[in-house]
């Protein structure tokens, strides 16, 4: 059985981070799907072009256009144990697509795991990023369109993923090795452990 993780979380929570060390911890690919789209753009590829204006404005790309790119990726071999999905799915048509593709192979995600931030922390981990990472689309307003893109569009998959009793929060107000150790606690090497009721995990637990 693949070991399938979602990781959810407005834009600065630290979870792509997070997820390339998780990823690398647990042998699992991670799959970006802002990188796989910056990757895109970047050599100038057909996709990339099409998406361009729309990645450096904030706005989301279409949905169709997303699952493609998750259907084709998720069936590459290096996903053959598992993956973990970074940036998708970030709209309610997305989440029910991947949960159609899985009821293919009948396949569950292990779980869809939040990364929980204060908004004070959010505002100044972006604006470190602007002056670091220097991206097109990590403008001081793209930053703020993408908060409100994440609010509206992405922000209810919370509910989704807790209803389907998958949510498990993720306290990120930490360093990176404080967030990580909370991690690699909860999803253990080789655990196949269900999660039957939405849980939180910060320090204290
Ligand atoms: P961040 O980690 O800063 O939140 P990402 O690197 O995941 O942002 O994504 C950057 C941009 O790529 C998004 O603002 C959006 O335009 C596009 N994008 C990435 N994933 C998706 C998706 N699943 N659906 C639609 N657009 C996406």
């Amino acid at each position: 059985m693949r070991r399938i993780f979602i990781f959810l979380g407005p834009p600065g929570a630290g979870k792509g981070t997070q997820a390339e060390m998780f990823g690398a911890e647990r042998g699992l690919p991670h799959i970006s799907t802002g990188a796989m789209l910056r990757a895109s753009m970047d050599a100038g590829t057909a996709l990339g072009n099409k998406v361009k204006a729309i990645v450096d404005s904030g706005s989301l790309v279409s949905d169709t256009l997303m699952i493609d790119l998750i259907r084709d990726r998720i069936l590459q071999s290096d996903c053959s144990h598992g993956f973990l999905l970074d940036g998708f799915p970030r709209t309610t048509p997305q989440a029910e697509a991947l949960d159609v593709l899985l009821k293919e192979t009948s396949e569950k995600i292990e779980a869809a795991v939040l990364f929980n931030i204060s908004e004070e922390v959010l505002m100044s981990r972006l604006s470190a990023r602007r002056t670091t990472e220097n991206r097109a689309d990590d403008t001081t307003e793209t930053q703020l369109k993408r908060i409100k893109v994440y609010e509206e569009q992405t922000a209810p998959l919370i509910n989704y993923y807790k209803e389907k009793s998958l949510l498990v929060s993720i306290d990120s107000d930490g360093t990176v090795d404080e967030v990580k150790s909370r991690l690699l606690n909860v999803f253990p090497l080789d655990s196949s452990a269900t999660f039957p009721n939405t849980r939180s995990v910060s320090n204290q637990n």
